[in-house]
């Protein structure tokens, strides 16, 4: 059985019209049997506002507000002739209302991400109508019955194995005459309660279900027509890469272009199964193939951004020798789920950049840790950076590339470099305000 999974972001569902380009897109090829879906665009911020438990009564009143005429504009569009979907809706709505209302929401991340998976569960009760009024014989699924994880609220892991078992014996068996629709980013723990697996996570969601599968492509439809050099947003001359390799797209993906998560291509690798980035609005426009070997694999591939960078600077306490203090700090860090990914050292201090694993939350991560390194020595932390990745292949090996990057970057103030640990990066970190522009000169420069 021939099998591609089809994911749509949240702007491929965010209203009647977008979910009609899903049921379309879906319905031209008889292999897509699995529709993984995110929540409606808007909606997972709007969970988020109101789980953090900071907005004034009136807010929380608008944000209810506009979640609720978002669904009710396309429920208004569905025929629903018995109005069970109608009913379905005004239950989960009122229950969503009910524990946004719970005074203990934001110190709970069990509530909190019960919170935020009524946005993914929203999209598939919506989306199956769609396909079922198009004469789809689809059915929806709750991907929590097979995608176990850990406790780790908000960037949960799955357990791969479990899923496996699971999807072959409780989903494999409606694909033969059905068309699932699944959500993406959520999931459940042994015990039932429901687990997210880190912003962005439904790519994440899709990826596992193709290995789990074995299915021959994994699709990921968004606002894009593919993978670009850098964000077009920033860029409008960025360009769609028609192909890339896994390692590129993780590396890109790792630092910072949203349009993948950077777990995503992880299964995907271990399975040998191709992705496919393209947009949901303009599929004729192709998209980018990620895959184990390119034909072309050029120095340069693209650029990336991560915002909101910290330079966190350690004083070495004086009893200590640099080594000895190193080896402490990595331990934190370590403890707390922490990597480092800019690193210099002197003979007085540590400067580095941290960065969290996908299963890791970083806000609260890098809070625990920096209160436990305060106790050693002194921290000195500078915010307001941004980190430029440029993303390729053999760039330490190749006599040109420091020389082209450093003449495009000679009126910047750069505040850190990392080269040569990997030969698929290059990274800075510098002021946020020179970052845009940056990356436009970078981007003129060496494409
Ligand atoms: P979805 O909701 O479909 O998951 P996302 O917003 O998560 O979509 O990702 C798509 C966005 O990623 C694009 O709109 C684009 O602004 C951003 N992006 C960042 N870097 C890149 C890149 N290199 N190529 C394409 N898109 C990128
Ligand atoms: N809806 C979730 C989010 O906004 C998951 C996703 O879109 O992939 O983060
Ligand atoms: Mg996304």
């Amino acid at each position: 059985m021939s099998l591609v999974i089809s994911k749509f972001g949240g702007t491929s569902v965010k209203n009647f019209k977008s979910m009609q380009n899903c049921v379309n897109l879906v319905m031209r090829n008889q292999a897509r049997k699995v529709v993984v879906t995110s929540a409606p665009s808007g909606i997972t911020n709007n969970l988020v506002a109101l789980g953090d438990g900071g907005l004034t009564h009136q807010q929380r009143i608008e944000i209810f507000q506009q979640i609720e005429q978002q669904l009710h504009d396309i429920l208004n569009m569905l025929v629903d002739t018995n109005g069970l979907i109608s009913d379905r809706l005004s239950i989960m709505l009122n229950d969503m209302r009910e524990l946004a209302s719970d005074p203990e929401l934001n110190i709970c991340p069990e509530k909190q991400d019960w919170l935020l998976s009524y946005g993914e569960r929203f999209a598939s009760l919506l989306l199956t109508q769609c396909f079922i009024e198009k004469g789809v014989n689809a059915v929806e699924f709750d991907i929590r019955e097979i995608l176990l994880t850990d406790e780790n609220h908000g960037s949960a892991t799955p357990n791969t194995a479990a899923l496996g078992l699971l999807a072959k014996d409780l989903l494999k068996p409606k694909l033969e005459n059905k068309l699932v629709i699944t959500q993406g980013f959520l999931g459940k723990t042994e015990s039932g309660k429901t687990t997210t697996l880190g912003r962005g996570g439904s790519d994440y969601t899709a990826a596992l279900l193709s290995e789990a599968l074995d299915a021959e492509k994994c699709e990921i439809w968004t606002d894009v027509a593919g993978v670009y050099s850098t964000d077009p947003r920033i860029v409008s001359e960025a360009f769609p890469l028609p192909e890339l390799s896994y390692d590129e797209a993780a590396e890109m993906a790792n630092f910072g272009a949203k349009v993948l998560h950077p777990a995503t291509l992880a299964p995907t690798l271990r399975a040998g199964i191709p992705v496919f980035v393209g947009s949901t609005k303009e599929p004729e426009k192709g998209g980018t193939t990620i895959v184990q070997d390119c034909e072309q694999e050029p120095h340069y591939r693209a650029i990336t951004r991560r915002r909101e960078q910290k330079l966190v600077t350690l004083q070495t306490p004086k009893l200590l020798r640099t080594n000895q203090f190193i080896g402490k700090v990595f331990s934190v860090l370590d403890k707390f789920g922490l990597s480092v990914d800019l690193i210099t050292t002197s003979e007085t201090s540590i400067s580095l950049t941290l960065n969290a694993g996908d299963q890791t939350n970083l806000a609260s991560a890098s809070k625990g840790a920096l209160s436990e390194l305060s106790q050693m020595c002194d921290v000195e932390i500078t915010s307001g950076l941004d980190l430029i990745t440029i993303v390729g292949n053999k760039l330490h090996q190749n006599n040109g590339v420091t020389s082209k990057i450093f003449a495009l970057l000679e009126d910047v103030s750069l505040r850190m470099i990392s080269y040569g640990a990997n030969p698929h990066n290059i990274s800075f970190l510098l002021d946020a305000s020179d970052s845009e522009s940056t990356i436009k000169k970078l981007h003129s420069g060496l494409f």
